[in-house]
């Protein structure tokens, strides 16, 4: 007996294994050069992942790199002061992503010999790793095929399959669905990466490149499908200072002379809302 037209899942049409493949060679061709994407160290796609949560992967890239400069272990940043990891965190705002990595990293360490969990469930455990992430790294480091669903993969699954997107927990279940059963079983975290590349920079909020789009094939609303609109943001511009205090007196006497004198040291923290 055949399945009526409206009780097909969302995913019936797509052809999984051409889809797969189609993507996977796209992303080869086209990946952007990103600093994490040379390595499948735990700890550096961990960092990675914490810092792309709320900040576009440009800017992530040159903090990427100073910070693993400076803590280029688990370790390393388990043993630095706060106040030094925030200063480090300067320019990517949101600091309560680099209090939870810190917090993570002295637990690591103390608890688990300085080895991060393997599995996505396990990593969910620690402070500040939730679905997207812990799926990131265990995805991308230990190949377990577990699908990464944030922004941008949910629009690229709702625009694949017409899905609505929505705040309700049922439309997100069901995109999740579908991004689970499309993930691919021996490249999962390539998978997971070229998903996120395609939402990033072909399947944009508004007017997609279809033309451009390497699964277009499979697409059954070709960009014409309204996706929700974006939650307000308040944007920060946080930064962080290793802050010299320095304290001026001004000295009696022939003319007005100033002498700089170094009171303390401490962290400055200059939050400006836009
Ligand atoms: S065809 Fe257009 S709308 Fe569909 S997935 Fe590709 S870019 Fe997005």
């Amino acid at each position: 007996m055949k399945t009526p037209a409206a009780e097909m899942p969302a995913s019936a049409h797509l052809d999984r294994v051409k889809l797969r493949a189609e993507l996977l060679k796209w992303y080869m061709q086209h990946k952007r050069d990103l600093p994490w994407r040379d390595t499948n160290d735990a700890y550096c796609v961990w960092v990675s992942e914490i810092m792309l949560q709320q900040t576009r992967a440009s800017v992530v890239a040159d903090h990427y790199r100073v910070f693993i400069q400076r803590f280029p272990t688990v370790k390393a940043l388990a043993e630095a002061h706060e106040q030094e990891v925030l200063a480090r965190w300067s320019g990517l705002g949101y600091y309560n992503r680099a209090r939870n990595l810190h917090k993570a990293a002295k637990f690591i360490v103390a608890e688990l010999k300085g080895v991060l969990p393997k599995s996505a469930a396990e990593l969910r455990r620690l402070p500040g790793i939730g679905s997207y992430t812990s799926a990131a790294i265990a995805s991308i480091v230990h190949n377990e095929p577990v699908a990464v669903v944030d922004g941008n993969v949910e629009r690229v699954i709702a625009r694949l399959t017409g899905l609505e997107v929505d705040k309700k927990s049922k439309s997100k279940r069901a995109i999740e669905a579908v991004a689970q059963e499309l993930v691919e079983r021996r490249e999962p975290g390539d998978f997971n990466q070229a998903m996120m590349e395609l939402g990033a920079t072909v399947c944009v909020p508004r007017n997609p490149p279809c033309r451009n789009c390497p699964i277009a094939s499979h697409c059954v609303t070709r960009g014409e499908h309204k996706t929700a609109p974006r939650a307000a943001m308040t944007s920060m511009d946080v930064s962080y200072a290793l802050a010299t205090r320095l304290r001026y007196e001004l000295k009696k006497g022939k003319g007005k002379r100033w002498r700089r004198r170094i009171a303390a040291g401490g962290a400055a923290d200059t939050t400006r809302g836009r």
